[in-house]
Order: C-alpha cells, then sequence, then structure tokens
C-alpha cells in the first residue's frame, strides 16, 4: 500500500492522547518540524520514538528575537551532531507587521540557516510570508533544496521557487472551494514538484478527532484537479518527499 508523507508537521505540540495514536497510522510518514530551541530537543526525541516519525529543527522566524546568535551556534551543534536530523526547518521569514522589529535579524538568521543546510547538505523547510522575493533573493545565492511549506504565492512565484529546486507543500487550504488562485497553482506546478502537509495541530481543515486524517482528503482534491487517480498523487508525492527528505537513508 502506498504510504501518505506529512512534510510539515509539529508533532511535539499535539496531545499526548494524539502521540499515543501515531503508531497505530504506520500508512503515514512525517516530517516533524521544531522551531524554536525550547522544542528542538523534544522533536528529537519523538523521531527517536516513533519509527515513521523524521525530524528537522530550525529557528522559526517567529522565534527570532534579542537572543537569535546564540540559538543559531546552538543549532548548529545539535545539526552537527546529529546525523539522524533529516532537515533544517522550520526556518524562513514571516514580514507580518507584528515582526518588524526583527525583520533585519530574520533575514540574517535565514541566511545562516541556509548556508548551514547548504553545508551539511541538507534540506529546508521554509516558512515564507509577505517576504517571497527577499526569499528568492537568497536562494538565488545559496543553492537549496528542499519544501516551501503553507505556499500562498500564487503561480508565477510558485514557478520561481521551483526554479531554485523548491517543491510546493500542499496543505488543508485545498480542501477550500473558493481558493481558486490556490488550486490554480497546484494545476500549474503539477504533481512532480508537489508534497502534502498537515502543519497540525495548527495547519487549516484539520479534523479534531485525529489531525492526519487530512492527508487523504488533500490527496484526493489534488487528484481532482490534476485530473489523476488518488494513488498517483499518493505515490508520487511520496517518492517527491522521500528523495527530498530520505535520500540518505
Ligand atoms: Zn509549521
Amino acid at each position: 500500500m502506498s504510504r501518505l508523507f506529512d512534510t510539515h508537521c509539529h508533532l511535539v505540540d499535539l496531545s499526548e492522547d494524539l502521540k499515543d495514536q501515531l503508531t497505530s497510522h504506520n500508512t503515514i510518514q512525517f516530517l516533524s518540524v521544531g522551531t524554536n530551541p525550547n522544542d528542538w530537543q523534544n522533536t528529537l526525541k519523538i523521531s527517536d520514538l516513533y519509527s515513521s516519525v523524521h525530524s528537522a529543527v530550525g529557528l522559526h522566524p517567529w522565534f527570532v528575537a534579542d537572543n537569535y546568535l546564540n540559538d543559531l551556534s546552538l543549532l548548529a551543534t545539535i545539526l552537527a551532531n546529529a546525523s539522524e536530523i533529516k532537515a533544517v526547518g522550520e526556518i524562513g521569514l514571516d514580514f507580518n507587521k507584528k515582526y518588524q522589529a526583527y525583520y533585519n535579524e530574520q533575514l540574517i538568521a535565514f541566511e545562516y540557516q541556509l548556508k548551514l543546510a547548504n553545508q551539511l547538505e541538507r534540506p529546508v523547510s521554509v516558512h515564507c510570508y509577505k517576504a517571497y522575493n527577499q526569499a528568492l533573493q537568497l536562494f538565488k545565492t545559496i543553492p537549496s533544496q528542499g519544501i516551501m511549506h503553507g505556499f500562498m504565492g500564487g503561480l508565477e512565484l510558485a514557478k520561481q521557487f521551483v526554479k531554485q529546486g523548491l517543491y510546493i507543500g500542499v496543505n488543508g487550504i485545498i480542501l477550500n472551494s473558493n481558493a481558486r488562485r490556490y488550486h490554480q497553482m497546484i494545476k500549474g506546478i503539477g504533481l512532480a514538484n508537489l508534497v502534502l502537509e498537515t502543519d497540525a495541530p495548527y495547519g487549516a481543515n484539520l479534523p479534531s478527532l485525529f489531525p492526519f486524517d487530512v492527508l487523504p482528503k488533500i490527496a484526493t482534491q489534488v487528484a481532482t484537479l490534476l485530473a489523476c487517480s488518488v494513488e498517483e498523487v499518493i505515490d508520487q508525492t511520496g517518492y517527491n518527499a522521500s528523495m527530498i527528505l530520505l535520500k540518505d537513508s
């Protein structure tokens, strides 16, 4: 049976109940991302605990603050000493006004982490909000592989990220029938450059009982948009995810 691959979730933030259910759902593989020094160790622990869970650690733009240089050097140490970490993430840029005080530090932190990922030959899991051009500029100077998670930038921008070696993460937004621009983007990019994600427990349209039940629904909607079978979507996105995240395993 094909295996779904959730390429972006925050398993450390799930309730204990839901964590217990992960073992019985061995039809899904997960990339659990860490966002700040307080969840990096727990992210590694959860991937030790469950064979279907892989880990990524990174300093998320929301957590770039006064202490960020120390956090980055701690991150570099963790990454250098844990070969089982599959990716650097969640990292990126968030130019929401709320984070204005640290725009410059965000750029420094993102560039630093892209370089780190490049040196360590690891892919990246990227959060980008209102900073697409800045992110593209960095990708043009620092060769990167990875995933644009929660990407909402539209088809033309998506194509530019794909050109730089990034895949597009498709989340529960696809289930909104009025998300026409999002649907156009998925259609224009096509299966070869898409992966699936929940962003659980924070993503859109997650069922409350078991949030990962959204994955087959996302796959079904991708299949409808691309006029192919659900199996094909699960196979190709799973293959893409494995090629990006598990190429050394
Ligand atoms: Zn996330």
